[in-house]
């Protein structure tokens, strides 16, 4: 299969949370065996400028007022994988992917709509052929629309299209103006298709046009059915569940693995934690913490969003801290966020630290120091940090939600079985409890040691997941394309 994988971030290139991630990994290991094509929109990170790319194309396509330029650039990652950057320094030029310090930028729309409408023309150019387009989240959701208009569509009238949704809460939403202004065909301005109380919903055009859709675990796929978790889009999802799938997020070991984790003081084998410790140690001096060996590490890793249950911390932490424990968040986002954790810290200085940045080798150390992960996620359609914990022998503390209950066991004293703790509802005693059950568990050596043993035992790598992405584009293959 010929399949092109098109997302708004991919590590190594670009990353601001887990699709980063997983578009990073899943195309990789797609081409073990497919011959498959990342599109992504050409920032001004460094990964990017100094990607060993070519330019292939350069055209203009019409934009609001003048006609935009688009550059293509193409690097080939490995035998089966290649990269495709779609530049334009005015839309993509800048220092974030969505937004600064002042919020997202204005013109997101614009934005993603011109990578989509260049990534078509570059097809149409080239005569490029793919038979499975893959497409993820609001940035890249008009695309399975847009593949079915004439007159560049040709190339891609006999491909299939799914659409992954990685998190429901961001759904792409513009005044109806931005759709006016867009060129798109008026009728598509009806609630049948793009229009959302009023408003352009990127999302819904993924939703609607797609040939399947994916979400990123079972039970999110179940979650985001009920008007609880639906966002409003809950009755649209109810009539497109026959092609809607949730399949768990694998990871990439390459990149988190313990044994040879370029970021961390001390490497070690799932056989001995031992060197844990010495990471522990470590970073417990950089930062400035001081406690008895033995003290338990709470970490957090984080987006600073309400997604992420953050607004628990201020009522959490001083229980926490009438007995001996340590917290250290790594987190970016909401400003009042980020000053409510700032007045945390300062608060607890010697017992906690906020690390305010976006800072990959400090989430590494993190995982590779922390006892305990805590995700306290409102909702989490999958969730990667609590899989990276494991395989670092931190026991996570999470939500029984989303991705979060489908990839945590409950520890269970009677059988030694399980990976973490977890917890439902919002009531702080509750809460309370399943972190107090994981410190009683942390206080015996041998019980913690066993649920250690468990979790980095525990298998997320894509080669199995894999076989079911690629046996959904095989039944897409089989069925009849959707029609616009
Ligand atoms: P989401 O995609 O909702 O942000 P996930 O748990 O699926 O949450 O993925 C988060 C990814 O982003 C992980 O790879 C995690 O290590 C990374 N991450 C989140 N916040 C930070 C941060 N402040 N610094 C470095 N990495 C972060």
């Amino acid at each position: 299969m010929n399949i092109l994988f098109l997302s708004p971030e991919a590590v190594p290139f670009a990353k601001t949370g887990g699709l980063g991630d997983v578009a990073g990994s899943l195309p990789r290991a797609l081409a073990a065996s497919e011959k498959v094509t990342l599109m992504i929109p050409g920032y001004a990170t460094e990964e990017i400028r100094g990607a060993a790319a070519e330019t292939v194309d350069s055209f203009l396509l019409p934009g609001e007022g003048s006609p935009q330029v688009a550059v293509v650039r193409k690097a080939t990652l490995s035998a089966g994988l290649s990269v495709v950057f779609i530049h334009n320094q005015e839309l993509f030029g800048r220092a974030g992917l969505y937004g600064d310090d002042a919020g997202d930028y204005p013109d997101n729309f614009t934005r993603f709509l011109f990578f989509q409408r260049a990534a078509l023309q570059f097809i149409a150019r080239k005569g490029l052929h793919f038979d499975i387009v893959h497409a993820n989240d609001w940035q890249t959701a008009l695309f399975p629309l847009l593949m079915r208009m004439a007159p560049v569509s040709e190339p891609l009238r006999r491909a299939r299209s799914v659409f992954s949704i990685h998190n429901l809460g961001f759904q792409g939403i513009f005044p109806a103006a931005a759709f006016h202004e867009s060129g798109l065909p008026e009728h598509l301005f009806s609630p049948e298709a793009l229009e959302f109380y009023g408003d352009l919903n990127c999302l819904k055009a993924g939703i609607i046009f797609a040939d399947r859709l994916v979400t990123v675990s079972p039970n999110y796929a179940r979650e985001i059915l009920t008007p609880e978790k639906g966002f409003g889009l809950d009755g649209l999802l109810r009539k497109h569940a026959h092609k809607l799938l949730g399949i768990l997020n694998g990871v990439d070991y390459g990149q988190w693995d313990p044994r040879r984790d370029p970021f961390i003081a001390r490497p070690y084998p799932p056989e001995t934690t031992a060197a844990k410790r010495e990471n522990k140690a470590a970073l417990l001096a950089e930062l400035g913490l001081s406690a008895p060996a033995g003290t338990p590490l709470l970490a957090m890793i984080s987006r600073l969003s309400q997604q992420k249950g953050i607004d628990l911390l201020p009522r959490l932490l001083p229980r926490l801290f009438q007995q001996d424990a340590l917290f250290v968040l790594l987190g970016k986002g909401d400003r009042s966020l980020t000053n409510d954790m700032e007045a945390l810290a300062a608060r607890f200085p010697e017992r906690m630290r906020f690390l305010n940045a976006f800072d990959e080798k400090a989430a590494h150390r993190l995982q590779a120091a922390a006892d305990i992960l805590f995700m306290p996620s409102v909702y989490e359609p999958c969730g990667l940090n609590q899989i990276y914990a494991m395989r670092y022998g931190a026991a996570p503390v999470v939500r029984a939600t989303g991705g979060l209950e489908d990839s945590v066991v409950e520890f269970d004293p009677a059988s030694g079985q399980g990976t973490g703790f977890k917890f439902s509802g919002n009531d702080l005693d509750g809460i309370m409890a399943a972190v107090q059950k994981a410190l009683t568990a942390h206080a015996d050596p041998g019980t913690w040691d066993r649920i250690q043993k468990n979790a980095m035992a525990m298998d997320f790598s894509w080669e199995k997941t894999v076989l079911r992405y690629l046996d959904l584009y095989k039944k897409s293959l089989s069925e009849d394309a959707q029609h616009v």
